[in-house]
C-alpha cells in the first residue's frame, strides 16, 4: 500500500505560473489516479509491501506505468516552494558549472529537451554515480531510476500539466518553472545521494 503525500503548500501557492485549477486537477485527480491504480495492481502481490521507488525499479508494463507516474509526480510537485531559492548556490552551483558552465545553459538545455520531446513525457536533470549532472528525456512514464541515474529535478511535459494555463505553449510553461523550482531542494537531493556513498 502506497500513500499519496499531502502537498507542502496550498493549491493556489504556485499561481500565476501554475493555477490553482491545474494543481487541483493535476495533483488531486491525475496523480491520485496513478496512486489508486498502483494500489489496486499491487494488492496481494509481491509488490504489496515495497516502497514506491522499489516498485518502479522492479516492475514493468501497466504497473510500471502507474507506479512510475506516481513517483514522478511526487518528485515534480515537491520541487516547488512558494519561498523558493531561485538560483543554485554554493557547492551545487559548482556542480552545475562543471557540466553546463552556466545556470542559463542548464535551463536552455532543459527547455530544448522539453521542446523536442514528441508527445507526453518528462525532462530530467539527474546525477550519475560519479556526481556528473546530465539532462535526459523520458517518454510517457519513463524514469531515470531504471537507468541507474539519481534524479534531481523533473519537468512534466504531459499536456495535462500545462494545457489549462498555457494551452499549446509548452515552452512558455517550461520557462515559468524557474519561478517555482526551489534549488535548495534540488541541492539537498544531490547531497542526500552522496551522503550514502
Ligand atoms: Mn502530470
Amino acid at each position: 500500500m502506497i500513500t499519496q503525500p499531502k502537498l507542502p503548500y496550498s493549491p493556489d501557492a504556485l499561481a500565476p505560473y501554475i493555477s490553482e485549477r491545474t494543481v487541483s486537477l493535476h495533483f488531486g485527480k491525475h496523480t491520485k489516479a496513478y496512486f489508486d491504480t498502483t494500489n489496486a495492481l499491487i494488492a496481494g502481490t509481491e509488490y504489496e509491501d515495497m516502497e514506491l521507488d522499489e516498485i518502479v525499479r522492479k516492475s514493468s508494463g501497466i504497473l510500471f506505468n502507474n507506479a512510475s507516474q506516481a513517483w514522478n509526480h511526487i518528485f515534480y510537485f515537491f520541487t516547488f516552494n512558494a519561498e523558493a531559492v531561485h538560483e543554485p548556490e554554493g557547492h551545487f552551483l559548482d556542480k552545475v558549472k562543471e557540466s553546463f558552465e552556466t545556470v542559463d545553459n542548464l535551463k536552455e538545455a532543459m527547455k530544448e529537451a522539453g521542446k523536442t520531446l514528441f508527445g507526453s513525457g518528462w525532462v530530467w536533470l539527474s546525477s550519475d554515480a560519479d556526481g556528473k549532472l546530465l539532462i535526459t528525456q523520458g517518454k510517457n512514464a519513463e524514469s531515470p531510476l531504471k537507468d541507474g541515474l539519481y534524479p534531481l529535478l523533473c519537468i512534466d511535459v504531459w499536456e495535462h500539466a500545462y494545457y489549462l494555463d498555457y494551452e499549446n505553449r509548452r515552452v512558455d510553461y517550461i520557462d515559468a518553472q524557474w519561478n517555482l523550482i526551489d534549488w535548495k531542494i534540488v541541492a539537498q537531493r544531490f547531497d542526500d545521494i552522496f551522503e550514502d556513498f
